[in-house]
């Protein structure tokens, strides 16, 4: 037998993770997985970020993880979502290379000091009481450890449908983990069903680029990795098409092949990405359903057409697709398809990720419940540090969900739980004008280093970085010029008596350090990273006062009573999913209100002011 302090199960996303992050606080860990090929694989869309899922990964390198400096080695069209809207809500994206990618995590992990990467298939565990301290593997080989954390995203007892064709598979092309998921059953937890589904891959070759509209990757692409400097690799086009008329009725006329309505499947599916035959039963077929047309990388033909994934049988498939302007003579190389798999209540889970009627057993990614390479990889930071902390008798460490969203994600996983696959969004966090993704390395690594979460690497870089950054706000904050003279210059600014500082200035809008250095020329050295850091932290300094106020107006509004007569059908701002979700459940308190899955700090922040009204 041999002997690890943490054994991770699963190469994915949440896997490399916990893994990387077990062996940067010194755990000797075993990372056990089916093949070297399945580390950092994309089992779906080939993309890293987007909005709130950006948020993440920035959040997972401020911590030292992976995912943002594998994604910026991959990345083949960076775009920053939102850019006309407040640095709070941007979300950086980047189509990825899958195979890239999957190079870059393999490297990353390979070269990560203290991972040994064992391949083979966990069946069972080595327990200790009523804890677990090993796994078994199929081929007879144990191994033992402090602590396991268990990743297997989709692969617990999965099932691919098509059409009416049922596989048993993780995602396609590879085996399910059925005798790890027998193996769940015998522990007393609440588990169940969920799915998510992939539209067909398409042969670039065979579409009809100069009838489709382009969208091109930023001018200058920005990094995810406050370590990475610039993007190398080239930066290609994505094309954008949409449904028509006939692709509607063929998806109508062909419904009921659908493995989802033909009742062949149980789990839920993700709501905010719902396959084209939802999409077209749900939301109609007015204007046409968008669809991204994505290369799947630089020496690969292949294209992943985002907006289309489906469960139909694959000649409808091909109707539909063959129906889309710049696709009538498009090939498809892989079928769509939808995949149902077991999942653990993550109300089993303590904040740390550990499995509270099992000591020992962690739990990260797509098992707890929730859909996306991002949500994972955070999770498995988390379960992979906490996991390493227990086997070496360290208390756990808790993610606050004022400071991250990984603590936002968290909370609402073990407070909340799940009814269909949770995904990041920016509206599911209270205190976004704080939790930006700008500020993810001042709000977490300083406090990650305590943990010896951090690489010798990004401290050097960070207290650069924070050293830099304080200097550049001293300055600002030590200047000052009185408001007539400020006027003269052609600030905005009444003229009350009160001196204003440069950091004062730059909080109004449209005002930028170059028209300071107008006003004082050393302003001038600041250098474009550093001026737009310290301009955002200017422009949100105003809320931050603001925030904190409402952070304690929220800790007293929990305790408001909720009348068992209220209308919600009736109250302004509240979305109809919202006001049905509240008339089933009708809380007797705002804190119960906010316990309901979907609930948001913005209709917490409406139900408070009822409550308030009718005190
Ligand atoms: P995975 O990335 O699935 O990794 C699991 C790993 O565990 C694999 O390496 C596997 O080999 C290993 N493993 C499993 N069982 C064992 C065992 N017994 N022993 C050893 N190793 C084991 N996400 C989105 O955000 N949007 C989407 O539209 C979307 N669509 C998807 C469609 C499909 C068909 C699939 C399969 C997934 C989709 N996802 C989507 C989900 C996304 O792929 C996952 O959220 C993400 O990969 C989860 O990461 P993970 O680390 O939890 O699991």
């Amino acid at each position: 037998m041999t002997k690890f302090d943490v054994i991770v199960v699963g190469g994915g996303h949440a896997g490399v993770e916990a893994a990387t992050a077990a062996a940067r606080v010194g755990a000797r860990t075993a990372l056990v997985t089916m093949s070297w090929e399945n580390l950092g694989t994309m089992s779906c869309n080939p993309a890293i970020g987007g909005l709130g899922k950006g948020h993440l990964v920035r959040e997972v390198d401020a911590l030292d993880g992976i995912m943002g400096r594998c994604a910026d080695q991959a990345g083949i069209q960076f775009r920053m979502l939102n850019r006309r809207k407040g640095a709070a809500v941007r979300g950086l994206r980047t189509q990825a290379d899958r195979s890239l990618y999957r190079k870059a995590v393999s490297r990353t992990v390979a070269s990560t000091q203290g991972v040994t990467v064992v391949l083979g298939e966990v069946t069972d565990f080595v327990m200790s009481g009523s804890g677990v301290n090993g796994v078994c593997l199929r081929d007879g080989r144990s191994l033992t450890s402090g602590a396991v954390v268990i990743t297997t995203g989709t692969f617990l007892s999965g099932l691919i449908h098509i059409g009416s064709e049922t596989t048993s598979a993780g995602r396609v092309g590879e085996f399910a983990a059925n005798f790890l998921g027998e193996r769940f059953a015998a522990f007393d937890l609440q588990r169940g069903r969920l799915k998510t589904g992939t539209p067909p891959r398409l042969d670039g070759r065979t579409i009809d680029w100069g009838a489709i509209e382009l969208q091109e990757a930023d001018d200058t692409p920005e990094p995810f990795s406050a370590l990475s400097d610039k993007i190398s690799n080239p930066q290609i086009t994505c094309g954008i098409t949409r449904t028509v008329d006939t692709t509607h009725r063929v998806i109508r006329d062909n419904v009921h092949h659908s493995a989802m309505y033909s009742g062949l499947i149980t789990g839920r599916g993700p709501r905010y990405c719902p396959s084209i035959e939802d999409k077209i039963v749900r939301f109609g077929d007015r204007e046409g359903h968008q669809i991204f047309l994505e290369p799947e990388g630089l020496d690969d033909p292949t294209v992943y057409p985002n907006g289309v994934s489906t469960s139909l049988p694959v000649a409808v498939q091909q109707a539909f697709i063959a129906s889309i302007p710049g696709l009538e003579r498009t090939r498809i190389t892989q079928a769509g398809y939808a995949i149902e798999y077991d999942y653990v209540d993550p109300r089993e889970l303590s904040p740390t990720l550990e499995v509270k009627s099992v000591p020992g057993l962690f739990l990260a990614g797509q098992i707890n419940g929730t859909t996306g390479y991002e949500e994972a990889a955070a999770q498995g930071v988390v379960a992979g540090l906490n996991a390493a902390r227990a086997a070496g008798g360290s208390a756990g460490i808790v993610f606050d969900r004022a400071e991250s969203y990984i603590g936002v994600m968290i909370d609402d996983l073990v407070t909340r739980g799940v009814t269909e696959p949770y995904r990041m969004f920016t509206s599911r966090a209270e205190y976004r004008l704080s939790l930006r993704s700008d500020n993810a390395d001042r709000r977490l690594t300083g406090w990650a280093e305590g943990w010896g979460l951090i690489g010798a690497q990004r401290q050097t870089a960070f207290r650069q970085w924070q050293s830099a950054f304080n200097s550049a706000v001293g300055l600002l904050k030590s200047k000052s010029i009185s408001p007539s003279l400020a006027k003269r210059f052609g600030f905005e600014v009444n003229k009350d008596g009160v001196a204003r500082t440069a950091f004062d200035l730059l909080s109004l809008p449209d005002v930028t350090i170059e028209r300071l250095a107008g006003v004082w020329p050393e302003l001038q050295e600041f250098d474009g990273k550093l001026a737009e850091a310290v301009t955002i932290e200017a422009k949100y300094a105003v809320y931050m006062d603001r925030q904190r106020a409402e952070m304690d107006r929220a800790i007293r509004d929990r305790n408001l009573k909720l009348s068992s007569e209220f209308s919600y059908q009736g109250l302004p701002g509240l979305s109809n999913e919202l006001a049905s979700k509240l008339s089933l459940v009708r809380p007797v308190s705002v804190d119960q209100a906010s316990r309901i899955e979907g609930m948001t700090p913005a209709a917490l922040a409406l139900l408070a002011a009822h409550a308030r009204k009718s005190c």
